[in-house]
């Protein structure tokens, strides 16, 4: 674990989680103490813990835990939360709450959503998910865009930056441009530590997400905060991030708009042609079809592509 300083009161937990980097955040007032994100199963433990008392403070500082979005890397570690601190407020957006809350929902509608589509993980991957996940936990409530938190000595507000899921919450800290971002904007996909880009960057709404971007855009933030890349500084630096973020989404738009023709096809198919139009992709491959998912929705939405059914599985050509 290493704890940086991003801001005055503003701390980056960093780790490494497989092949990627990982962090959570803490912004530290003098009344409250938030946490963005409490990891896998184990983060609190190995890493956040150690980070508190890196700063001489103690687990029952912790006031508030905002969880950024419904994926086993942000809410698995709410379990342990409940074990290590009496009393923290433990939130979320309410669209994502339910399956933060439930691995049965979870593995149902976000997890298993590719099965409908004659897709799914390997069984290794179900079984690291199901483990990281945590045992179920119950929120203490959700929080809604446009919230302030003031925490004594620095007050941040609650950002709705919807797109990879569709509850995805962030933090902004105005005075400092701090944008706590998480998962929001994903560049061209998640690297390992080595910078190689390994899997996509899913989203389940295109026009939900391009608008993220350019909300980000308009907030003209210093620095981005996120969870698996390397520090995000600087105004050129969020702005090459977001770029990325935003032509990933054009590129793939347009590999699969070349892709629709007037034979139906099923996910799969499409599927593959983007991997290798803007991947390839080593790890997580299948969560690219999920973005893919999304545009063919958008195609439809425009006029551009129907969605028929072949076979059981549901299938899209061009009008
Ligand atoms: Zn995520």
């Amino acid at each position: 674990m290493t704890l940086d300083q991003v801001q005055p009161r503003i701390y980056r937990i960093s780790s490494i989680l497989g092949l990627r980097r990982f962090a959570q955040w803490l912004v530290v007032g003098d009344e409250r103490l938030l946490l963005v994100d409490s990891g896998v199963a184990g983060t609190i433990e190995e890493h956040v813990l150690p980070a508190l008392a890196e700063i001489g403070r103690t687990p029952g500082d912790i006031t508030d835990v905002v969880v950024s979005h419904a994926d086993v890397d942000h809410y698995g570690g709410n379990a342990a939360l409940r074990r290590a601190v009496p009393g923290p407020r433990i939130c979320a957006h309410e669209l994502d709450r339910p399956l933060i809350e439930s691995w049965a929902a979870i593995s149902r509608e976000r997890y298993g959503w590719y099965r409908g589509y004659g897709l799914d993980y390997d069984e290794a991957t179900w079984a690291w998910l199901e483990n990281a996940a945590g045992p179920d936990t119950a929120l203490d409530g959700t929080v809604a865009a446009g919230e302030a938190i003031d925490l004594g000595g620095i007050s941040v507000e609650v950002l709705h930056l919807p797109g990879h899921s569709p509850g995805h919450l962030g933090v902004l800290h105005r005075d400092s441009g701090t944008a706590i971002v998480i998962d929001a904007v994903l560049e061209r996909g998640l690297y390992t530590t080595d910078d190689e880009i390994i899997s996509p960057p899913p989203y389940s709404s295109v026009p939900a997400y391009r608008q993220t971007v350019e909300r980000l855009r308009a907030l003209r933030p210093e620095r981005l905060g996120t969870s698996h890349y390397a520090p995000v500084e600087g105004r050129s630096a969020v702005d090459t991030f977001l770029d990325a973020s935003a032509s990933f989404v054009d590129d793939l738009d347009a590999c699969l708009r070349a892709e629709l023709g007037p034979e139906p096809k099923p996910l799969e198919a499409y599927w593959r042609a983007a991997d290798a139009g803007v991947g390839p992709f080593r790890e997580m491959r299948v969560e690219l079809a999920r973005s893919v998912g999304a545009h063919l929705e958008l195609a439809v939405d425009e006029g551009l592509a129907v969605r028929g059914e072949c076979g059981g599985l549901p299938v899209w050509s061009a009008i």
